[in-house]
């Protein structure tokens, strides 16, 4: 579907009017939230159309995210690789330090058109639970964060800044007492009460509408991206990557180069432990077809049909299914998928940081790996585009904690950088 949000990129007209991504993506969900759904996609595709809408959205994504985002060089990165040039669009510079924040705005700005009191939605490290507790004291709405009692205990620092920023965190303390559970509760709390509040969900997966809804509010990263390095460099870049968990800043940059059939797209999920082991969240790697959250789509699920525990050290990279949209172009060969796992995560993360003075997210240091593996391959005169989704300084503690330093300074002379690289390309 074409709208006022991505008329100005050329995409490929999907989903259709079912919400279809060739064979995946639909809603399947109980009658009484389909029309919830069908409601919510009627006043979102009128509400694009709204110049007064988009206005107030744009002008939140200037002055309170900080967009455009920039793109910048990571020159000295490169240099040590030596290969390809590695260019990071910048979304850890956004306000709450991630893409999060621009599809929470979206969906925020949405449910106040439509009248609602409350947005709700589940969280499971807290990321999304926060960018959407931040954009709703922004417009001025009540939320309530749906969270396991496991992830509660653990994720301290992003419960206190839901509360803080005047959310209401739901523990949720049966099953799992994780994610998978605090989905669960938070959809029916969302069919007890469709009417007051909206759920809004952290990523481009769910029924139709939100596959479609959360990957135009993040086109703007794409849109912004592809001007940017062709002001710089004088043309497009030869690849872009993004890490996939389930898939919305990868859609965001992917989103404005799919016609631009020259430029290589792909796609790194969480290899873990590795992928011949349980510990990964490789969904399209790994998956096959299957149902889950009232959408269709790759998933990593039993031979019932039930969804897999799956493992990354990202925790925003661990879900069991991805996005339709990303099954759909996978099945067409326009973006091709990789992996990474977390000791490649962490090389990339300690690297980025010593060489560009850049922290990123474990997340999109999964990115960052690929982009390094694929440019030693590549000659000088070839740009590679990274979605730098966030920052790191919710890892660092982890990081530390679980991969010392000292086993990546091999001759611990306090700069070894070099020796660093030296055993990554060993690789
Ligand atoms: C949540 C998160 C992701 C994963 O979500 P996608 O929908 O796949 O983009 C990636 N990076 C960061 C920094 C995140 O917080």
């Amino acid at each position: 579907m074409q709208n006022a949000i991505t008329k100005e990129i050329n995409t490929t007209n999907l989903p259709d009017q079912d919400g279809r991504f060739g064979e995946y993506g639909g809603a399947y969900l109980p009658p009484q939230l389909q029309s919830v759904m069908d409601e919510i996609t009627q006043a979102y595709l009128e509400i694009v159309q709204d110049p007064a809408f988009l206005t107030e959205l744009s002008t939140l994504q200037k002055h309170y995210v900080g967009r455009p985002s920039p793109v910048y060089h990571a020159k000295r990165l490169s240099e040590a690789v030596g290969g390809a040039q590695i260019y990071l669009k910048r979304e850890d510079l956004n306000h709450t330090g991630a893409h999060k924040i621009n599809h929470c705005i979206g969906e925020v700005l949405l449910a106040k058109k439509l009248g609602k009191k409350k947005v709700i939605a589940e969280t499971g490290a807290g990321q999304h639970g926060v960018a959407l507790a931040t954009a709703a004291a922004l417009l001025g709405l009540e939320c309530d964060i749906y969270m396991g009692d496991i992830d509660i205990k653990k994720e301290a620092p992003n419960v206190s800044r839901m509360k803080i920023l005047g959310a209401t965190v739901v523990p949720v303390s049966r099953g799992t007492r994780t994610l998978k559970d605090a989905v669960d509760a938070a959809f029916e709390a969302y069919l007890g009460d469709p009417v007051t509040q909206i759920y809004c969900i952290g990523s481009v997966v769910g029924p139709h509408p939100f596959p479609m809804m959360v990957r135009d509010f993040q086109s703007v990263v794409g849109i912004e991206a592809r001007k940017q390095i062709q002001e710089m460099t004088g043309r497009l870049p030869d690849s872009v990557v993004a890490c996939v968990g389930g898939g919305s800043n990868a859609m965001g940059i992917f989103s404005a180069f799919l016609e631009d059939k020259q430029v290589k797209l792909y796609g790194v999920e969480p290899a873990g432990k590795g992928l011949d082991t349980p510990d990964h969240a490789a969904t399209i790697t790994k998956g096959s077809v299957g149902i889950l959250h009232g959408f269709k789509s790759l998933l990593l699920q039993d031979n019932s049909g039930e969804p897999l525990p799956v493992y990354s050290i990202a925790s925003g990279l661990d879900y069991p299914g991805v996005g339709p949209q990303h099954s759909y172009l996978h099945s067409i060969g326009r973006v091709h998928y990789e992996s990474a796992t977390d000791r490649e995560a962490v090389e990339a993360f300690y690297g980025l940081s010593r060489m560009e003075g850049i922290i990123p997210a474990l997340e999109s240091s999964h990115a960052v790996a690929h982009a390094i593996k694929m440019a030693q391959q590549l000659g000088k005169d070839t740009n590679i585009l990274v979605n730098l989704s966030g920052r790191g300084d919710k890892d660092i503690d982890y990081v530390m904690e679980n991969y010392p330093l000292v086993e990546y300074e091999p001759q611990n002379n306090g700069n070894g950088f070099k020796e660093f690289l030296a055993h990554i390309k060993q690789k």
